[in-house]
This record gives C-alpha cells, sequence and structure tokens, in this order.
C-alpha cells in the first residue's frame, strides 16, 4: 500500500540549512514589547501585515519533509493505538509527538494507571494494545493488578485486601482489573512498540494545523526545532487528546463541561518519594479522627490533601498526588500557566506540612513533578455519532461497535448497564474529509466523557481508527464508508475484545 516515500530524501545539509533560515528582513516586532518573531522557513515575503489586534503572517512555503498513508499527531494512548494499528494494517505510518517520550497522560502526566479494564463479573472488556502494553510491562515487574482469578469476586477479605492497596482495584464491593504501571519502563516499551510496528515518529514536534484543501485533509504542518515541516498524508489522526487539529480544519466542536465534573480540572501532578508507608498506615489506622482533621487543615491552607500509593514492586515508598484546577480553559495558554505556577506553590506548602506533621513522611522528598500537566477536558468534535448519556443507559449494541467499555463507575446505573458499546461514527468528523478524531476529544457529551475518556478507552478508539484509516486507503473508500464488518473483524484480530 506505499503510497509514497520520503520526499527530498537526498537534500543537503547545506540546501537545508539555507531553506530555513530565517530571513533578516522577515524578522519582525509587535508593538512596544518587542517580541521578535521569526517568519516561517522560506518566507518569500519580507513583512506581514500589522493592523489592530491581529497581524496577517506573511506567505510562506513549508517544505514537505514526507509523505505517508497516515499520519497520527500525538503519542498519547490514542495515538498509540492509532499509529500502530494503522502500521500493522500495512499503511506507511507517521507519529508526531510533541514531548520526547510517547504515552501523554499515561507517563508525562504521571497518570500510571490503566484501569477499568474487566466489568464486574470479572470479564475483561479491554484488551488489544493496552493487554499487549501490560504484558510487556509485567516481563519486566513493573505492572500490578489483582490477581485473574480474582476479577469479579465479591469476597469480603479479597475486597478489603485489594481496596487497601488501590482505589481503582475495586467498584460496587467487586474485585475489577486494572492496572497500576510504572511510566519510566511505560516510554521505554512504547518506544519498541512503535518501532517494532515500523511507525516513523517525528518527537520533539508539536503538530500546528492541518493542511486543507476545501474541507479534505491533507496532511499536517508540524514545528520542531528542524523549523516548520509538513507531512502530507492521506488520513490524518488528531490525537492530541485536546482536538488541537480541529480548530483549523473547520470541525465543529463542543467545549461546554460542568464545572461540577471531574474532567472539568485540570490538575498538577507530583510524586513525593521516600515515604515510610508502613508508619503512615499504622498513624492511619491509630489516629483516624487526628489524620482527618489534618487533611482539613491542608485543604484549609489552600494545599494538597490525599494521595495514592504507587503499589509497584520497590516502590513502596513513592505517593502521588494530583490536586484538581478549576479552570475557564483547558486549552488556554494563561489557564495552562497560572496552574504550572499555584501548582508549585500549593505543593511546596503541602509537602512542608506532610513533613512537618503526618508520621511517615519526615524523610520523604518532592521527586518528580508532572512533565504534562494534567488535562482531563478540553474540545470534543461534532462527529457522525455522538456518544451521550443515554448510550450509557441500554444494553444493547451498536451496530458499528468499535470497543466495549466496562461502566463500572456510576453505582447503582453501573450494576444494571455493566458495559458500553463504542461507534466508530463517533470518531469521524461531520463535514471534514480524511480525518478521524481519536482521543478524549471524541464525538460525546460530558457525561459519556467524563466516565470514558480514559487511557485504556483512548487506546481502544485509536486501535479502531489506525484500522479504518488503512482500510479506507487500501480499498479507496472514504472513511464514512468503510466496510464495518470488515473493520470488526480486523479489531478481532489485533486482539479487540467485541460483542459476539
Ligand atoms: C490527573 C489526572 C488523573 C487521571 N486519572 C486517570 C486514571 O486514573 N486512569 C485513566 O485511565 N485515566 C485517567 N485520566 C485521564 C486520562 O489520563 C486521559 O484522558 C487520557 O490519557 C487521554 O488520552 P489521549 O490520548 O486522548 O490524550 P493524552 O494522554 O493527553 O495524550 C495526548 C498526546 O498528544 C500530545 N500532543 C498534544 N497536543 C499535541 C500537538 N499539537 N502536537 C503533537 N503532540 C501533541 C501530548 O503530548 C500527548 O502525548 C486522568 C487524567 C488526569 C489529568
Amino acid at each position: 500500500m506505499k503510497w509514497s516515500k520520503e520526499v527530498e530524501n537526498g537534500i543537503t545539509r547545506r540546501k537545508f540549512v539555507k531553506n530555513t533560515a530565517i530571513k533578516g528582513a522577515a524578522a519582525f516586532a509587535i508593538g512596544t514589547g518587542g517580541f521578535a518573531l521569526p517568519a516561517s522557513a522560506g518566507s518569500n515575503q519580507s513583512s506581514p501585515q500589522i493592523s489592530g489586534k491581529t497581524i496577517r503572517e506573511a506567505v510562506r512555503q513549508t517544505r514537505v519533509c514526507r509523505t505517508a498513508d497516515v499520519v497520527v499527531v500525538g503519542g498519547g494512548p490514542g495515538g498509540i493505538g492509532a499509529a500502530l494499528t494503522a502500521a500493522r494494517s500495512g499503511a506507511d505510518t507517521v507519529l508526531i509527538e510533541r514531548y520526547g517520550h510517547l504515552g501523554g497522560m499515561g507517563t508525562g502526566g504521571l497518570v500510571t494507571i490503566i484501569p477499568n479494564l474487566s466489568d464486574f463479573s470479572g470479564k475483561q472488556q479491554i484488551a488489544g494494545i493496552s493487554q499487549e502494553w501490560v504484558d510487556r510491562l509485567e516481563r519486566r515487574e513493573a505492572a500490578d493488578y489483582p490477581k485473574k482469578e480474582h476479577w469479579g469476586s465479591d469476597d469480603k477479605k479479597l475486597v478489603a485486601y485489594y481496596e487497601d492497596r488501590s482505589f481503582f482495584n475495586v467498584r460496587e464491593k467487586t474485585v475489577i482489573y486494572s492496572v497500576h504501571i510504572d511510566a519510566e519502563i511505560s516510554k521505554c516499551i512504547l518506544n519498541d512498540m512503535v518501532e517494532e510496528a515500523g511507525v516513523k515518529t517525528y518527537l520533539h514536534s508539536w503538530g500546528t494545523e492541518p493542511v486543507m484543501d476545501g474541507n479534505t485533509v491533507k496532511g499536517v504542518i508540524f514545528e520542531s526545532k528542524s523549523g516548520r515541516q509538513a507531512v502530507l498524508a492521506r488520513v490524518v489522526i488528531d490525537s492530541t487528546g485536546d482536538g488541537d487539529l480541529l480548530p483549523y480544519s473547520g470541525a465543529a466542536f463542543d467545549s461546554d463541561i460542568n464545572p461540577a465534573l471531574r474532567i472539568a480540572n485540570l490538575s498538577f501532578s507530583y510524586w513525593i518519594a521516600n515515604v515510610d508507608l508502613k508508619k503512615y498506615q499504622d498513624y492511619r489506622k491509630a489516629h483516624a479522627r487526628e489524620l482527618a482533621d489534618q487533611m482539613r487543615e491542608i485543604r484549609r491552607r489552600g494545599g494538597n490533601a490525599g494521595f495514592l500509593t504507587s503499589n509497584l514492586k520497590d516502590q513502596d515508598g513513592l505517593v502521588w498526588v494530583f490536586p484538581r484546577y478549576a479552570n475557564s480553559s483547558q486549552v488556554d495558554v494563561e489557564e495552562l500557566t497560572r496552574v504550572e505556577f499555584t501548582g508549585r506553590k500549593e505543593m511546596l506548602m503541602s509537602h512542608d506540612y506532610y513533613k512537618k506533621n503526618i508520621p511517615g513522611f519526615e524523610h520523604s522528598y518532592i521527586v518528580l513533578t508532572n512533565p504534562q500537566l494534567g488535562t482531563r477536558g478540553s474540545r470534543r468534535v461534532v462527529g457522525e455519532y455522538a456518544l451521550t448519556e443515554k448510550d450509557m443507559n441500554t444494553n444493547k449494541p451498536i451496530e458499528d461497535t468499535i470497543a466495549i467499555f466496562p461502566d463500572v463507575d456510576r453505582g447503582k446505573d453501573s450494576l444494571k448497564y455493566p458495559v458500553t458499546y463504542i461507534p466508530y461514527r463517533c470518531m469521524v468528523p461531520r463535514k471534514v474529509n480524511n480525518l478521524l478524531v481519536a482521543c478524549r476529544a471524541f464525538s460525546s457529551d460530558e457525561i459519556a466523557n467524563n466516565f470514558f475518556n480514559l487511557i485504556p478507552h483512548c487506546i481502544a478508539l485509536g486501535e479502531a481508527a489506525g484500522i479504518a484509516a488503512a482500510q479506507s486507503i487500501s480499498s479507496g473508500v472514504d472513511l464514512r464508508k468503510i466496510n464495518i464488518r470488515a473493520l470488526q473483524t480486523s479489531l478481532k484480530k489485533q486482539g479487540a475484545i467485541l460483542p459476539a
């Protein structure tokens, strides 16, 4: 299916440097602040037009560094799923990631949990690449989860044991399959997985806008230390989590979120190491009321109360703190900056308090803050189908089901409706062609998104998007008209679990 090959492979270093050098006359400043903004590589116009509060940038020539069948923007859970299955399905695949590692929130966000893989009965419902990731982690003793024979158990002793280990192991007094993972080992494993699949990866690269021909996406422009470049592709998959390509593609999106919902919050996460957890647990059991008062006091001072433990082998002294921050938008750079500053101040204040007052924390230290600020909810594409709360309150599979999500977080409603079926169409934007959205920006209302924008869920979306993209290209059929049965068959072959 190789539609394309590297273009300008033979470009010489000298020529490249010449092509991308900033032309003196094209550098300009705005207002009195004097921000020196270089114009793009190869600009053929000497100055931009500046008027009022906007500027019209100089017309620019952007170097096409490569062509591909599929380009995936964002190397988090959604992007990993998409890039791997697209490449494994035979598509020449490019992955563009803004940071120096893969995994998104699952690594850089310090969200080291792959939860809710089984339903209450103990039946695994999400497998595929999530399971491959876990299997590889396990070989390095870098994953922790309840024993398989205990999934679905309501045995009181087992439930108490697993609940004590982690909040994620138990729902409605039943043991479920959730996995705690190691972030650093994960980064290495994800690199191996994309390499083995033959994905061409660009790290340290921001996907900035889609290349559009009318309503059709033709590729992506990305920026990096190598300058501004483009990858042309037959299908583009937006896995940026925030739907970064949507505003420039013309695709409609929602971003309203009820402030009371989990996904309305940003997080500034950090890890504290060298905690004597045995001492802490003894204190917690013997002085529950005193501890509750102390947590209240931290909160009163504006600090971060509560944490989760790592549970991984040899990480006995490590805890994860993930305070939430209300915000006006999770894609507003000023809000992101505010939370970075506030988060650090509150972290120091909280840790000082812990060290001084909470037994077990005397010799602890802050070992890491999240390299990727915790973003939970921003843009959600308006797709051919929007998954809503209504879809959670039914037990009927949808015809184009591409994933089954265990529904375990809604108390009694979950017991009534233990799984939700996810349609392919919730990744297909209305009106824009050759684009899929495979990440937490999938088409959904705020309620469905609040429950299902989790790590394995986004991987599952990505898996379906990658295969769909490859099939659309190989069969020459529009993404809206692909053969759903063939997609489901390929998904099953790649390890996904679907309705019989
Ligand atoms: C504090 C916190 C706790 C959470 N707890 C859990 C939990 O316990 N379990 C769980 O499953 N989920 C949890 N979540 C939610 C979950 O982590 C995310 O919803 C999930 O990671 C979404 O996956 P994604 O691929 O859509 O986006 P992300 O994980 O955000 O990945 C997006 C990727 O795209 C990259 N990217 C973004 N924009 C660009 C761009 N323009 N160009 C190039 N690359 C780009 C990012 O660097 C990142 O690698 C939590 C989230 C937070 C913030």
